[in-house]
């Protein structure tokens, strides 16, 4: 194999590679543009995910609302460009509590979404309230802001399913979902047919001379060959470490494991048009009382009487004919290594059915015959704060993009049009420096990490 030279190599096929891909080739108009996948594109995290978007994000300031409302408006544009290819709709999500300490909290995360620029807030305390809700199909006639619904009857008239103990709801509005898989043949596609190499290779080394990129190693089929390029760009997903090591860098990022559940409504419990639903309470799981007393006599099962945490949520997928509902109950967020392929616990499916039984009773008809459900899922690879990284690193020419948690497909066109920029010199938005790797250098960045509160992971 011939050693070549390219402008920009970027290592990773998952969105994060692709997108910075596509703005790299089709937006900025670079060329040379090599990206290399040791496997299949999109396979490693990227077509693990539950496919949502949502511009709600609360924090200390408005970057991450900011590089949402950007990247959602890239998802808009691709969806006019493609007839909605990407099947990209603005249901909503849906924030449910039975919990009146809850609700101050939801009134302060509308009023702070609406400072950071999530769009107005509009709070329904009157049955003559006038809600609108979400079309099922769609994003052209969506609100945002958010509603938030404190009388029962607009919640049962609109959200049956949900619990009657259920007194408040928060509908985040510029939100929704869209294949991600379409999303990123798309953006792939698009690149490819813009002059970017797509190489299946692995990279397992970068030459770095004088703290400087000077090529890249790649392996395929046992031969190793090197692209000579100044400008590297880390798109590794869950092995971004890896990569990291190559340059003589650690990155301040950890992998989480998380599994979803995939399973056939078959009794039409959750409803076709239903936006994403979430439940804002602690869970303790629904048992009878003699399984109850089975599983604390054991102490091998005593963890599932345990507190399983906030925020397991689901939503129906697929078109109108469908009966497939997603389902994610997240209670692995302990730091972990990324192996694969990656083993689930066997009772992952029974724990987010009983999970969300507790704000969509009806589900509780599926706890004596579960359908067989199909469980995937990946790693979530998170900085402290659950902001991304995007930009230069600390050796000259090498670039970053990702610890993108559970949002990277969401961030994904945001975040590639920014490192893109940062490449190729061009002004950057003002979100730019929240994302930057260099953040964890300002001891007053340090100090303010110890604060930071709620990372808005779901
Ligand atoms: C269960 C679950 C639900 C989620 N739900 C959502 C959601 O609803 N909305 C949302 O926006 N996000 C969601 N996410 C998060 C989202 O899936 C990720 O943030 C995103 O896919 C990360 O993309 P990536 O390109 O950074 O990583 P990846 O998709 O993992 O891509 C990294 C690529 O790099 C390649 N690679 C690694 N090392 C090398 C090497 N040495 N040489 C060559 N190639 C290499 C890998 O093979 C892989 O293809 C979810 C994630 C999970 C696990």
């Amino acid at each position: 194999m011939t050693d070549s030279h390219a402008e920009i190599v970027i290592c990773g096929a998952g969105i994060a590679g692709i997108a910075t891909a596509y703005f790299l080739a089709v937006k900025a108009k670079v060329q040379n543009v090599v990206l290399l996948e040791r496997d299949t594109p999109l396979a490693m995290t990227s077509d693990k995910s539950t496919e949502c978007y949502r511009n709600w994000w609360g924090g200390i300031d408005n970057a991450m609302v900011g590089l949402m409302n950007r990247s959602i408006d890239w998802l808009e544009v691709i969806a006019k460009e493609t007839d909605n290819q990407i099947h990209l709709n603005r249901r909503g999500y849906l924030y449910a509590t039975s919990d009146p300490n809850q609700i101050p909290k939801m009134r302060q995360a509308a009023e702070i979404a609406e400072k950071n620029g999530a769009g107005k807030r509009r709070i329904h305390d009157s049955s003559e309230s006038n809600y609108t809700p979400a079309s099922a199909h769609g994003f052209a006639d969506g609100l945002d802001g958010t509603d938030l619904i404190l009388e029962p009857e607009i919640i049962r008239t609109h959200f049956p399913e949900l619990n009657d103990n259920v007194i408040a709801v928060l509908h985040a509005r510029r939100c929704g979902w869209f294949s991600a898989q379409q999303l990123g043949m798309y953006l792939l596609e698009q690149a490819k047919a813009h002059g970017v190499r797509y190489i299946r290779g692995e990279v397992t080394g970068v030459d770095v001379l004088e703290n400087a990129v000077q090529g890249v190693q790649v392996t395929r089929d046992a031969q190793t060959f090197t692209l000579a390029t100044s400008k590297f760009v880390n798109a590794a997903g869950p092995l971004q470490n890896q990569i990291a090591n190559m340059l003589g860098l650690e990155l301040p990022i950890i992998n989480e494991r998380h599994a979803k559940l995939y399973f056939n409504d078959h009794l039409g419990v959750i409803p076709r048009n239903a936006p994403m639903l979430i439940n804002l309470d602690e869970a303790y799981l629904p048992w009878a009382d003699d399984e109850r007393e089975v599983l604390e006599s054991d102490e091998s099962t005593r963890w599932l009487l345990g507190s399983f945490g906030s925020g397991a949520h689901c939503r129906p997928e697929g078109g109108d004919s469908s009966k497939n509902v997603l389902m994610l109950c997240n209670y692995h967020t302990q730091a972990t290594e990324p192996t694969f392929p990656i083993v689930h616990d066997p009772e992952a499916p029974e724990i987010a059915l009983r999970a969300m039984s507790l704000l969509v009773p009806g589900l509780k008809r599926y706890f004596e015959h579960t359908p067989k459900p199909v469980m995937d899922g990946g790693y979530y690879t998170k900085t402290p704060e659950n902001r991304p990284l995007i930009g230069e690193l600390a050796v000259k020419g090498a670039y970053i993009i990702g610890a993108m948690g559970g949002f990277g497909l969401m961030a994904a066109c945001g975040a590639g049009e920014l490192l893109s920029a940062h490449i190729t010199k061009a002004s950057l938005p003002d979100y730019a420096r929240a994302f930057l790797p260099s953040r964890y250098e300002d001891p007053e960045y340090q100090r303010l990490l110890e604060t930071w509160g709620d990372v808005g992971q779901l």
